[in-house]
């Protein structure tokens, strides 16, 4: 069944780029398994995944220790600098860097490991009072600041657009995070690059495609529902 998903998934992003006049290849899909057991991710891995998303540190690191090597985790959750010791240096990618605070502890971990690590600087693009991320207007300046740091490299920018029935009223958020990234290129800051935009959900993956997205971040596409309130009870 999740070969299927992921078939169709598969399908929808070709389909998305062809439409928007792009390759295959300048879109990477995430299969995000926050919730889900082993043997799912494994069955996925099986399929040529190599790229994986997960939430929580902790769910992170323990399924990291459990699966083949050659994955590209990337950590997209929101991170809590007293988490970012256990994450540095191990992770691809992490998409969900969103005050100077937490830059600054991702740098003095990759200081100490004598790495550089790439980020994404997250961007809530429609202001909604529940999601982390910066504001659209602030998000120049924060990027500013955190590019001055040394072991920290800005690759592009993340954003979660808002849960909709109708994934075309997402369009405009995903033009609009695209263009934050055309203005922050056109600065030309220092180690700054705009190369990746991730963008699109199970719901939205296809717009975000079209709109530029460079990585989407399907979970219940590929792995169906979560079920949250079963992982609660059990703890
Ligand atoms: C859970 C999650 C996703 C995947 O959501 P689906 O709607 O299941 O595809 C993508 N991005 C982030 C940041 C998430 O937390």
């Amino acid at each position: 069944m999740l070969k299927e998903n992921l078939k169709t998934v598969e399908e929808h992003v070709q389909e998305a780029c062809k439409r928007a006049g792009r390759s295959r290849e300048e879109v990477t899909l995430i299969a995000v398994s926050k919730t889900k057991p082993l043997e799912m991710l494994h069955e996925i891995y099986g399929e040529g995944v190599r790229d994986f998303g997960e939430n929580k540190v902790q769910e992170l690191c323990d399924k990291m220790e459990q699966l083949p090597s050659d994955i590209r985790w990337h950590m997209i959750g929101h991170l809590q600098r007293n988490k970012v010791k256990y994450i540095v240096g191990k992770v691809a990618l992490i998409h969900s860097v969103d005050t100077y605070r937490l830059a600054e502890e991702i740098n003095i971990q990759a200081k100490k490991r004598g790495i550089i690590v790439p980020i994404l600087v997250e961007v809530n693009i429609a202001g909604e009072e529940t999601k982390f991320g910066t504001t659209a207007e602030d998000a120049m300046l924060l990027v500013e600041e955190i590019s001055k740091l040394e072991n920290v490299r800005i690759k592009g920018l993340m954003t979660i657009a808002p849960f909709v029935e109708n994934p075309e009223d997402n369009r405009l958020y995903f033009r609009k995070i695209k263009q934050l990234s055309v203005d922050i290129t056109n600065k030309n800051i220092d180690n700054v690059s705009m190369e990746i935009l991730s963008m699109g959900m199970t719901g939205d993956y296809e717009v975000a495609i079209e709109e530029g997205a460079t990585m989407v971040r399907v979970g219940t596409g590929i792995f169906g529902a979560r079920n949250y309130k079963k992982s609660n009870e059990s703890h």
